[in-house]
């Protein structure tokens, strides 16, 4: 079975690559789902693995397949799997178990293990191949009114759960009710941000560098929220004008970003940080200011990665009510498809060249 792969370490090794069938026996205790690959996503990280700045092989293996945004559908299902039937259309989780005790309770996007298995980024391989096989625990069930986006639930998973983490955190006020957002970061994920944020009827202001209009600007207006250009608004002025934020959701993986964001919180606000910067920049930041300004006015801010399965169930959620709010948005998102896994070379292309690309994802079945 065909499958797309690299050679962790070195850099622009993604080729095509020939794998073992899977089956629902590879899985214990007839917990096994048996997979076929439809749609994969992907995402800056992806790029980052064929850059060789990210990413492990599997033990026994020198290549990882790669891809973690999937969808696809069942199969077969093993003698202890109930809930799930084959035709079902799913998507699996990327995370997978550790040893830690978050690990344990099913939270294994919170493990304080050093090593962590990631499928399709870190020493598992992913979905960018025809069938793919894992257990039950790991495999979301999405309606088949959804079928056309569900390749975007993964990205949708992890905004979900850095917003998730903000009410978390904020029960400390007993009273917390958020009125004004900023979301920095116009690609996929502080799309998918102000999406959930407007669906919870938060004010949104989404900043971006780019200049309007360009699709994500018109996407992010769509949602009734406001587009912002830092060149001409910078964070802080925009929280002058527009705030204060009660939410501040960092989607750009940029570190100086983090903290203006610091900077432009409000009292009593909760910053989520889930870029992931994977460089080594020194940057200098008016440090006084910013920790004044945190202890002053009970700040906090938080790291955010990965999800678990409740935020992918979560997300299945907010995606059919985005359907019923704003009928045919997340479908703008899906803007460059390429067909089949041959085209490997392409969607490399797109993901590195492409400006005007928010999605790129490879269909990989034809039929669905
Ligand atoms: C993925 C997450 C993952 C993170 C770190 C992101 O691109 O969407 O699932 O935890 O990379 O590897
Ligand atoms: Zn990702």
């Amino acid at each position: 079975m065909k499958a797309v792969a690299v050679f962790p370490g070195k850099p622009n090794s993604i080729h095509l690559t020939d794998l073992p069938e899977p089956s629902i026996g590879d899985i214990p205790d007839g917990r096994g789902i048996l997979v076929e690959v439809l749609r994969v996503g992907v995402d800056g990280t992806d790029k980052e693995i064929n850059d060789a700045e990210y990413g492990d092989a599997p033990e026994g293996y020198d290549l990882l397949v790669t891809g973690h945004e999937s969808f696809g559908r069942v199969l077969e299902v093993g003698p202890n799997v109930s809930g799930l039937a084959p035709g079902d259309y799913v998507v699996a989780t990327v995370r997978r178990q550790g040893s830690s005790i978050y690990d344990r309770i099913g939270t294994y996007d919170m493990t304080t293990d050093e090593t962590y298995y990631e499928r399709g980024i870190n020493l598992r391989h992913g979905y960018l191949t025809e069938r793919y096989v894992d257990d039950l625990e790991y495999i979301v069930k999405v309606p088949a009114a959804l079928k056309e986006v569900g390749v975007l639930l993964e990205p949708t998973s992890v905004a979900e759960k850095g917003i998730e983490q903000a009410y978390e955190i904020q029960r400390r006020l007993k009273v917390w009710r958020p009125e004004r957002a900023a979301v920095v970061g116009a690609g996929t994920l502080g799309l998918l941000a102000t999406l959930i944020l407007r669906l919870r009827g938060l004010e949104v202001t989404t900043l971006a560098r780019t200049e309007p209009p360009t699709l994500n600007s018109e996407l992010v207006e769509a949602l009734d929220a406001r587009y912002a250009s830092t060149r001409r608004t910078s964070l802080k002025e925009a929280a002058q004008e527009y705030g204060p934020f009660d939410i501040i959701f960092e989607a750009t993986g940029v570190s100086t970003v983090a903290f203006e964001s610091m900077e432009a919180l409000g009292k009593n606000g909760a910053l989520v940080l889930t870029g992931i910067s994977g460089g080594d920049r020194m940057v200098e930041v008016p440090g006084d200011h910013i920790m004044l300004g945190f202890v002053l006015g009970n700040k906090v801010a938080v790291g955010s990665v990965n999800a678990n399965r409740t935020y992918f169930e979560r997300g299945v959620q907010d995606m059919a009510l985005s359907e019923a709010q704003y009928p045919g948005w997340l479908n703008r998102l899906l803007t460059h498809p390429v067909k089949g896994l041959e085209n490997y070379k392409e969607m490399i292309r797109l993901l590195t060249e492409e400006k005007g690309a928010v999605k790129v994802f490879v269909e990989v079945n034809g039929r669905r």
